[in-house]
């Protein structure tokens, strides 16, 4: 096989891992309370986060509870609305970086994730867990492919999480009366995430499709892991936010 079509493959599995753990467990989970994971679950996830993506859970979950404390107003750390869909897509991470500048996000937003002490050892040393990352890569497929596999990664997570927020907030389908958008083609890239017209209508929900025809690849996983009870989940079907209301166009 040709060292492209293997770093292809290579990035498409780590991608889809990292989006998995993003959804399941960073949004639907830490930032929602929408299921809880076994522990063991818990550990696997972190260490896959910590592997792929070099986010600290307390920050990704504290941006993105601001950003629905504030959805599309003065204060959202990255909302199209207030600026245009392209900055937020390009500067996506630069926001995420400017939101964390705050001393009091944190304790804000995310003061029911301390530190543990797995935390302190490993998974709270960001650049640690992706130099790891890389370098599994290189070890299983060799310098050229591994790099290749792991820069293809990166540009992919970072494209498709920018384009939840970019995107999601300008493009698409609004089937609720929210200022987020459905697009189907981003949900398939991004195991679900780019329902978010549904999901903002309904955060606490586990499954962000309300819809026979639209699809959710992350209730999938969750399904599973319900099954297997592995997690529980807040509510069982659909619960709307009080607001949510549908959309009259
Ligand atoms: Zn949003
Ligand atoms: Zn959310």
């Amino acid at each position: 096989m040709s060292t492209i079509l293997t770093a292809l493959i290579a990035a498409a599995v780590v991608t889809t891992m990292a989006n998995t753990c993003t959804t399941v467990y960073l949004h639907r989970g830490l930032s929602h309370r929408a299921l809880t994971v076994h522990p063991v679950v818990a550990w696997v996830f972190r260490l896959v986060l910590w592997l792929t993506t070099g986010i600290k859970p307390k920050e990704w979950v504290a941006v993105h509870r601001k950003h629905h404390a504030f959805t599309d107003h003065e204060g959202d750390p990255h909302s199209p609305i207030l600026t245009s869909w392209q900055h937020v897509q390009i500067k996506n991470v630069a926001m995420y970086r400017a939101a964390l500048s705050d001393p009091e996000l944190i304790s804000k937003y995310a003061k029911d994730l301390p530190d543990d002490n797995w935390d302190r050892a490993f998974f709270g040393h960001n650049k640690t867990g992706l130099l790891i990352g890389i370098g599994i890569l290189v070890v299983v497929f060799g310098p050229i492919t591994g790099l290749l596999a792991a820069f293809i990664h990166a540009n992919a997570y970072l494209a498709g999480n920018a384009a939840v927020n970019a995107m999601g907030h300008h493009f698409g389908r609004r089937p609720y009366d929210n200022g987020a958008t459905n697009l189907q083609w981003l949900a398939f890239c991004t195991m679900g995430e780019g329902l978010h017209n549904n999901h903002h209508a309904a955060p606490s929900s586990p499954r962000l499709s309300h819809k026979r025809s639209q699809i959710d690849p992350g209730w999938w996983v969750i399904r599973t892991l319900s099954i297997l009870k592995l997690a529980s989940l807040r509510f069982d079907d659909i619960r709307l936010t009080p607001s949510a209301k549908a959309s009259v166009s």
